[in-house]
């Protein structure tokens, strides 16, 4: 697909040729260069300048199972013709892209990292006057512990781990109200469906 964009330095408008779709399955190097955003920073063609560029883009990983959908635009989705063990995700921006990647790279799934991230945000916000998270994302597992980064709407605030236990706990408790269909899960999902 040619999109066009206006280089942010030289203002400049350069026309570059992306794919719309690509199958990342055992490719570390596109990996990596999604969860940095490397992939999406494309050099002007006149001055050099790193733009980074966001459109709307099929990830598909036939490994771990799953399609990524980056719809910048929010436009409606056509609905992906494939096998039911494929999770089907849609996400707005670059940050839920990444956790996105980084959940299912750790054979984790996301109903019941985003059922943890809701609790985290709660019991924070009720213990502490005045705290605001705005973002919360799932960073890592490690040493039988989730890690999760927490931001308001400026800075970074810190991270929470939260025992790997927990997390089966939530599994054993919510599988069978997990939507298989359901291609958002956000926090909006959580607390529409009582995931928590
Ligand atoms: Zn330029």
């Amino acid at each position: 697909m040619e999109i066009r964009f206006k280089c942010k330095k030289c203002n400049k408008e350069n026309i570059i040729e992306v794919d719309d779709e690509i199958d990342i399955t055992g490719n570390k190097n596109l990996l990596t260069e999604l969860l940095n955003s490397d992939y999406f920073k494309h050099k002007c063609a006149y001055c050099d300048e790193d733009n980074l560029i966001i459109y709307p883009l099929l990830i598909k990983d036939s490994f771990h199972k799953f399609y990524i959908r980056l719809n910048p635009e929010n436009k409606k989705l056509v609905l992906i013709d494939t096998q039911e063990a494929y999770k089907i995700r849609i996400v707005k921006v670059l940050n839920e892209l990444s956790e996105k990647l980084r959940i299912f790279n750790s054979f984790l799934d996301d109903e019941y990292i985003e059922s943890i991230k809701y609790q985290i945000k709660k019991d924070l916000e009720e213990h502490n006057d005045n705290l605001k998270i705005d973002n919360i994302y799932f960073y890592k597992v490690e040493k039988g512990f989730l890690y999760f980064i927490l931001f308001d709407k400026e800075n970074y605030l810190g991270s929470m781990k939260y025992n790997v236990a927990g997390y089966f706990k939530l599994e054993e408790k919510f599988k069978d109200k997990i939507n298989k269909l359901e291609q958002v899960i956000d926090e909006d999902y959580i607390i529409r469906n009582k995931l928590f």
